[in-house]
């Protein structure tokens, strides 16, 4: 059993983690960030960053991670690479379980896990993840200017996606699972008014194919493979990382963790920040942003004060 205790420890050192790391670092609160791998967040998964203010250079999302966790650990944060595997939120000192075998305490925890992709488990997709697969338009379209793309699904995200691609993409194909788009119809008409889209039903993808990135699709009864260089896929959304919770945390109806309007759990002392709670937009410079607020607000519980400090002296 380790006995040191932590004023803070995270849970998750991606965008939102590292922010709030940097925050109770920064204000002399002896912090642990506890991280499994940073490949297999969101963050460490996208290939290009070119949205995250004051980074004017397009970076990949490894080296972002790298500049925020440089940032915080400056300040004095430790950095451990290892999984969470369980906590014990309850009482003035919380404990969270790791797979290799530690147990460290802290008096708050703030969880930052992020969510992930329900798998859709298409050849190849693991393979080019962030190589021209990509699951946000929103972030990615713009890298595709001028360029072929397709989307798969048939919910609101997936028209939404397209709309945003066809800004972007010389020709963008809607490839439905279904017969029909999941939309009310006065959605699906803003797709029929763009020119470069086009949609094609009871459409299945049994492969993407290429090697350094995206080059084709193959599509069940077609003869040839659809040549695109992105592919954007919506079949099953992305559900929040909670598996290490057991049962011991509040979780909202759409299966998020909850939080109060400080970015406090069911558990007092115990904090949560980034993709792993409710939001329709999932982007960098927001979660960082919760993880700041998560980061003040366990400060302000560690004092005991109903007063929040400012962090800008
Ligand atoms: C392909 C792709 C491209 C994107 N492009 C952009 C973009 O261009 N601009 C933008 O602003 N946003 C982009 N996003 C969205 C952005 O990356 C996410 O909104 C953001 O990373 C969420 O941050 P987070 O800290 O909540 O979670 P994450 O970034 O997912 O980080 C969570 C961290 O927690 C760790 N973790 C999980 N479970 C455990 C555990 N049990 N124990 C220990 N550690 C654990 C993970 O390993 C990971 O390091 C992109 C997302 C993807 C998938």
């Amino acid at each position: 059993m380790q006995t040191e205790l932590f004023d803070v420890i995270i849970v998750g050192g991606g965008p939102a983690g590292s922010s709030a790391a940097l925050y109770t670092s920064r204000a002399a609160q002896k912090t642990l960030v506890i991280d499994k791998d940073p490949h297999a967040g969101a963050l460490g998964m996208a290939h290009s960053i070119a949205n995250y203010p004051g980074v004017p250079d397009a970076l990949t999302g490894m080296e972002l991670l790298g500049l925020m966790k440089r940032q915080a650990v400056s300040f004095g944060a430790i950095y451990r690479n290892d999984k969470v595997t369980a906590i014990d939120p309850d009482g003035p000192e919380k404990t969270v379980f790791t797979v290799s075998g530690n147990a460290f305490r802290a008096k708050t925890l703030i969880l930052a896990t992020g969510a992930m992709g329900k798998s859709s488990e298409i050849p190849g997709e693991k393979k080019l993840v962030g190589k021209g697969v990509s699951y946000c338009a929103t972030c990615d379209a713009a890298f595709y200017r001028g360029r072929a793309v397709a989307v798969y699904g048939k919910n609101r995200e997936a028209v939404e996606e397209a709309l945003v691609l066809s800004r972007f993409a010389s020709t963008v194909m809607l490839l439905c699972p279904g017969g029909k788009l999941a939309v009310p119809e006065e959605e699906a008409e803003l797709l029929h008014r763009a020119e470069n889209v086009e949609i094609r039903y009871h459409s299945r993808v049994l492969s993407v194919n290429g090697e350094m990135g995206v080059e084709s699709l193959s599509l069940e009864g077609a003869v040839d493979p659809l040549a695109v260089e992105g592919f954007f896929i919506y079949l099953s959304g992305s559900a929040p990382v909670l598996d290490f919770i057991g049962g011991r945390l509040e979780i909202s109806s759409c299966g998020c963790l909850k939080v109060d309007r400080e970015f406090m759990t069911s558990s007092p002392g115990v904090f949560a920040a980034g993709d792993m709670l409710c939001k329709e937009i999932k982007q960098a410079v927001i979660v960082a942003g919760e993880g700041c607020q998560a980061a003040l607000y366990a400060g302000k519980y560690l004092r005991g004060t109903t007063i929040h400090r400012a962090d800008y002296h």
